[in-house]
């Protein structure tokens, strides 16, 4: 059975209790943070922690985030360099998880045999004042594996319900990409996965980043950056078609065949299609926000296939462009004739 709490300011408290107790007695609580909603368990407890696996239908060598809400309880769970320690009071709580060498505090499971492990200090109030309460907890994202990430409790809730002990109310959160991760184990360090942090800022606050070709998320390569990665992701039930070049995109949404697609586009690019269009965003904050919202709104569209544009690759748009092509079934690159939509659709 799962219990369904949903938070507000005269409850607060009591709710934050009543999780961390779960959590401490090895239970499993869905919470929200700014990034996505996150399933957590005790980083401590093994047994814990493989409900998460169970609940997610996570395969067992893709490794968890340690969530943690002070800088003593980093102490207790990896090894930082001091200076990296330093900059990073001043740069956590944010959506940047570091991978540091992991103490042997740190169970197996949690890290995936590695002998390393992600480190996150999420800022969101609701995430801090449970984790202060509980200690570190292990969460990934709440989604069943390989389905796009939550950012709303109505969708955690339909998801989750049934499969762990609570899952938190907290409505939308705020940035609706995961957390961007970089390995502090090598120098220079080297981007893992594209998130809400961008890779500017990070290269202005703590130094150099390396960035992988394979970050913008072209194939599923098997020499995967990061566990995670070498598993499909993000993605919607329904096939997805990116086409990256605008003119490409704009002539097709505007062709008879878009009809049978629902089209995920910008204000701008919405006025050439002809079948339904479903606007991003304003803003590439704003796209980011509507993401993964919006392909479970294609899931349950009465259109058959998604077609999406490209958005630039800056600050928080290579984290989006990662995510996109991801989720997609196909991708139209800006060499590619558009010919091969149709040519996918009628050998499927
Ligand atoms: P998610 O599952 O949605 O939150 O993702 C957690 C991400 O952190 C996955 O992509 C993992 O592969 C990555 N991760 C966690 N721990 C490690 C580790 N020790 N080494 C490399 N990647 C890690
Ligand atoms: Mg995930």
């Amino acid at each position: 059975m799962t219990e369904i709490i949903r938070i507000n300011t005269d409850n607060n408290k009591d709710v934050i209790k009543k999780c961390a107790d779960a959590i401490k007695g090895g239970g499993t609580v869905v919470f929200p943070t700014e990034t996505v909603y996150g399933l957590g368990a005790d980083a401590f407890n093994p047994e814990a922690c493989k409900k998460i696996f169970i609940a997610k239908n996570r395969p067992a060598d893709n490794p968890l985030i340690v969530h943690i809400s002070n800088m003593a309880m980093l102490d207790d769970v990896a090894y930082i360099e001091d200076d990296l320690r330093e900059k990073m009071k001043h740069i956590w709580p944010s959506p940047l998880t570091l991978l540091l060498k992991k103490k042997k505090s740190v169970p197996d499971i949690v890290s995936a045999g590695l002998d390393t492990v992600c480190i996150r200090f999420p800022d969101n109030p609701i995430a801090l004042a449970l984790i202060d309460e509980s200690g570190p907890i292990a969460a990934p994202s709440a989604n069943i594996s390989t389905r796009p990430s939550i950012v709303d409790s109505v969708t955690a809730i339909k998801e989750l319900n049934g499969r762990v002990d609570i899952i938190i109310d907290a409505g939308r959160v705020k940035y609706g990409v995961e957390s961007t991760i970089i390995d502090c184990t090598v120098k220079p360090y080297r981007l893992l996965r594209a998130g809400a942090f961008t890779v500017e800022d990070i290269e202005t606050m703590i130094g150099p980043v390396y960035v992988d070709p394979l970050a913008r998320g072209y194939s599923q390569s098997k020499v995967a950056l990061t566990p995670g990665l070498k598993y499909r992701h993000y993605a919607p039930s329904k096939k997805l078609f990116l086409i990256e070049d605008e003119n490409k995109f704009r002539e097709f949404i505007s062709s008879d065949l878009a009809s049978n697609f629902l089209i995920l586009c910008s204000e701008e690019n919405s006025q050439y299609a002809r079948g339904k269009a479903l606007i991003l965003g304003r803003d590439i904050y704003e796209i980011a926000h509507n993401l993964f919202y919006d392909f479970r709104v294609l899931d349950s569209s009465d259109k058959k296939y998604g077609v999406i544009q490209s958005f630039p690759e800056e600050g928080i748009g290579f984290a989006v462009m990662n995510r996109i092509r991801k989720a997609s079934f196909l991708i139209i690159k800006d060499k590619d004739n558009i010919d091969k939509i149709n040519k996918v659709l009628n050998e499927a």
